[in-house]
């Protein structure tokens, strides 16, 4: 706390690995004498830059740019860059930490960053995001590489903004050096199924887990917070394994659709017209309702309850009073797609009434795994199908849903995916670290 003061959301995801940890420095000393907890914790490297950039009426317009390069103990660095007003320093050293583990739960050589700015694309024309974006650039570009850190998106940095991002590195460097970003447009680049990756993948992580209670997706009635990328796309997977999604939010409130989101509306709404969820409720008619009042949560306790919840919009969006209203509405299952959407008091209480409950370092990895299965793509010249991808994204988020159950069970934990995805995504980064030496 001494050394970081006021980064809260860093103080609270750094908590939640080093909590589950005790265990596993109790039968590994030699992590305690290499002294892995202190340099883990440590970003290897934290840039702040400015980023002055004009907007359309010719005004000079000052932000503030980001990137933690966090842990490169398994490969280049490699986590989304977040375009939102909200973010300090403390939200990329969260969201950077998060990523180290997340990463290293993929089995792929990946390390760990994150980046970002207090920017806000939100109503700001193509040309301000444009100039953003090269503004934002021309800082960065002297710090990342195909080989040295490799940023993607996350809020507020979709498809547009990875062009923007990219052209601008090109321009710079005269080498189209397609692995230095994910993220791409697979007409230039990109990988078939990573538009798709985190929000598919956060919902095959919550079918496991449904599995290993004998329930499934079927039928059941599911709330998804958000309507962006991840909230999109886990609809759609939803959808598919025969679920209900009667619920998505944004910022500014809530959709109730009891028979259904109508995805393709959705989707013309939120990715081809940048519209917002209140747009989605005056086209759609029939019971879609618009509240602006509550939370998205407080649709558990309605119509007979929800069976599943998927948390797909920001860090701490649902605290102990909506996971009061999930179990007071029979919920089985929460998945987290968004990074630390749940407060630690949620959590416990979820977990003590028996929800199954997956963090976001395991369930949404996803997105970063596919972003590697982009890089690989990359490094061979090669493209591959949506289907072999998408192959790929499921057997990886099998994986990782068999190691957390079974870590969590080697240490006696059984059930508890939190303690699982933290002590099996920590002993691969350390014992990497081990074997690198005092670096
Ligand atoms: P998008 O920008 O596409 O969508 C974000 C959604 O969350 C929007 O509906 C937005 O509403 C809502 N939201 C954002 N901030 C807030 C807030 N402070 N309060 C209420 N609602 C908010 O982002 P993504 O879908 O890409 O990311 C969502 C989450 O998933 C994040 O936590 C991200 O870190 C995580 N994630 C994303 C991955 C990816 O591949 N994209 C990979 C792994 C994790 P509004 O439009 O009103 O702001």
């Amino acid at each position: 706390l001494r050394r970081n003061p006021g980064e809260l959301e860093f103080h609270q995801a750094a908590k939640e690995v080093l909590d589950s940890l005790t265990p596993v420095v109790e039968r590994h000393p030699e992590y305690l004498d290499a002294a892995i907890l202190e340099r883990i914790c440590e970003p290897e490297r934290q840039i702040i830059f400015r980023v002055p950039w004009v907007d359309d009426s010719g005004r000079v317009q000052l932000n503030r740019g980001f990137r933690v390069q966090y842990n490169s103990a398994l490969g280049p660095y490699k986590g989304g860059l977040r375009f939102h007003p909200s973010v300090r320093l403390g939200t990329i050293k969260f969201l950077g930490f998060e990523q180290i583990f997340k990463n290293a739960l993929t089995g792929l050589p990946i390390g760990g960053g994150k980046g970002g700015s207090d920017f806000d694309p939100k109503g700001k024309s193509d040309a301000e995001v444009m100039r953003f974006c090269q503004s934002f650039m021309m800082e960065l570009h002297r710090h990342i590489g195909a080989e040295t850190d490799v940023p993607a998106g996350d809020i507020g940095v979709g498809g547009r903004e990875i062009g923007y991002l990219f052209g601008q590195y090109k321009r710079l460097h005269n080498r189209y050096e397609s692995g230095v970003l994910t993220g791409k447009s697979p007409a230039w680049g990109g990988s078939l199924a990573r538009t798709e990756a985190t929000g598919y993948g956060t919902v095959i992580f919550a079918r496991e887990m449904l599995a290993t209670r004998n329930e499934s997706f079927d039928r059941a009635r599911v709330i998804v917070s958000g309507s962006g990328n991840v909230a999109i796309y886990a609809i759609e997977k939803v959808q598919q394994l025969g679920g209900n999604v009667v619920a998505v939010s944004d910022s500014s409130g809530y959709v109730y659709d009891p028979d259904g989101i109508d995805l393709d509306l959705l989707k013309q709404v939120k990715e081809v017209e940048r519209g917002r969820i209140s747009d989605y409720v005056s086209r759609r008619g029939g019971r879609a309702e618009l509240r602006t009042n509550g939370r998205v949560w407080d649709v558990a306790t309605e119509d007979g309850g929800i069976q599943v919840a998927l948390p797909c919009a920001t860090q701490n969006e649902l605290d102990e009073n909506d996971a009061a209203a999930l179990i007071a509405g029979g919920c089985l299952a929460v998945a987290e797609g968004a990074n630390m959407p749940c407060t630690p008091a949620a959590v416990t209480a979820l977990q003590a009434a028996g929800v199954l409950f997956a963090p976001g370092k395991a369930a949404n990895a996803g997105g970063v795994a596919t972003s590697a299965l982009e890089m690989q793509q990359n490094a061979s010249r090669d493209t591959w199908t949506f289907d072999y991808t998408a192959d790929r994204l499921e057997q990886i988020m099998i994986n990782v849903h068999n190691q957390c159950k079974e870590t969590a069970e080697v240490y006696g934990a059984a059930g508890n995916y939190v303690l699982g995805a933290n002590i099996a995504g920590f002993v691969r980064v350390a014992d990497a670290m081990l074997a690198l030496g005092v670096i």
